[in-house]
């Protein structure tokens, strides 16, 4: 698919309740939402592609018919009522981003990488997002000046290894835009790491193009990073985009958001990553989901995350498992959780729980 293509394809995104088309059938809790004055609404807009409604409504049809809630595409795309309410401890900013932002669109919270916001567009706006606060604005793409900005910090802080294209989604970016950002900070700093940060390779795949994966496989070393939280989002044309990566050399990981109601099972999960692997993308992360307000809904109890990812090392090969982890709220940074293998010791030894989720002896020895 050509650049002028997925453009057309982006013009016929559905961004208000009337776009929606009659035959998706909205269950009482979307047009409760709906029905909401716009004021109480978040600041995430509606925004859809057709494609991936026609997808919904063909999981309806399947169904016999029925109107799906339970649809994780329509859980993660359509606002529910539940959006309306947001609870005490919820953050505009969750993972205090504002706070490490030294110039207009970096973020650098830890020491060795830093975060671009290239763009604030996206091709879909999850519910669940936790940068709602940017996503979607009137910002639009990164300026020329804010690009020199970003060009002059970058020389300066040769701690930085890694850059991250993010947003927004950073293939919002046509090819041309893309490769200004990308040349500009590997003229700044030659040695750096780029990760593009990128939902669209799973919802709008027709943005994969081969100019595209020759233009990233150009600029490595470059990893891109995509976001799949279900194995219904890995269909035959997201597979295809996956592969035009893969195939071009170009490094792939995946990033998963936990979520009640989409993938908070372990079954499900088990089917995404093995599903993943078989694609050639790594499993990265899963994350809880972010305190952004109106999104408790979403939430998993972080016990029951840990029973879930407990179960999940039983299945799934260190390939096919990725790395949970909870965001601090405010800015501390990613905290990866694990549930403890360590039962107890004495003075012989350690209690280990093993993937066969029996206890076993391993010695203990000086040193
Ligand atoms: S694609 Fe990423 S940035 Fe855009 S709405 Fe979804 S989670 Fe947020």
């Amino acid at each position: 698919m050509a650049e002028s293509s997925w453009r057309d394809e982006l013009a016929r995104t559905i961004t208000d309740v009337a776009g929606l088309p009659d035959y998706l059938t909205l269950t009482d809790d979307e047009r409760r939402f709906f029905d909401a004055p716009p004021e109480a609404h978040g600041p995430l807009a509606l925004k859809v592609p057709l494609a991936v409604v026609r997808r919904m409504v063909e999981a309806a049809r399947r169904a016999g018919g029925q109107v799906l809630s339970t649809d994780p595409l329509r859980r993660q795309f359509i606002p529910t009522a539940a959006e309306l309410e947001t609870q005490p401890y919820e953050l505009a900013d969750p993972l205090g981003e504002e706070r490490y932002s030294p110039v207009p669109r970096l973020i650098h919270r830890y020491p060795d990488r830093a975060l671009l916001l290239v763009t604030d567009q996206c091709v879909v706006h999850c519910r669940y997002c936790f940068r709602s606060r940017f996503t979607g604005g009137s910002h639009g793409g990164i300026s020329r000046d804010e690009l020199r900005a970003v060009e002059s910090y970058l020389a300066a802080h040769t701690e930085i290894r890694e850059l991250i294209l993010s947003g927004g989604d950073a293939l919002m970016l046509g090819d041309g835009a893309l490769a200004d950002v990308l040349d500009a900070a590997r003229h700044a700093r030659p040695d750096i790491v780029f990760r593009v940060a990128t939902r669209i390779p799973v919802v709008m795949p027709g943005r994969v193009t081969a100019e595209l994966a020759r233009l990233l496989r150009a600029r490595a070393p470059l990893w891109v990073v995509v976001q799949a939280n279900h194995p219904d989002e890995l269909h035959a044309e997201a597979s295809q985009a996956l592969s035009v990566l893969a195939d071009a050399g170009i490094p792939v990981i995946n990033q998963t958001v936990l979520l009640a109601g989409v993938n908070d099972d372990a079954k499900t999960l088990d089917e995404l990553f093995t599903a993943l692997v078989r694609l050639r993308v790594k499993p990265y992360y899963l994350f809880q989901a972010d305190l952004a307000p109106g999104t408790s809904h979403f939430r998993v109890n972080v016990e029951r995350a840990l029973w879930i990812v407990a179960e999940l090392r039983r299945r799934l090969s260190g390939l096919a498992m990725p790395v949970f982890a909870v965001d601090i709220p405010g800015g501390a940074g990613k905290v990866p959780l694990e549930p403890s293998a360590l039962i107890g010791e004495d003075e012989s030894g350690y209690r280990l729980r093993a993937a066969d989720g029996h206890v076993h002896h391993y010695p203990k020895e000086e040193g």
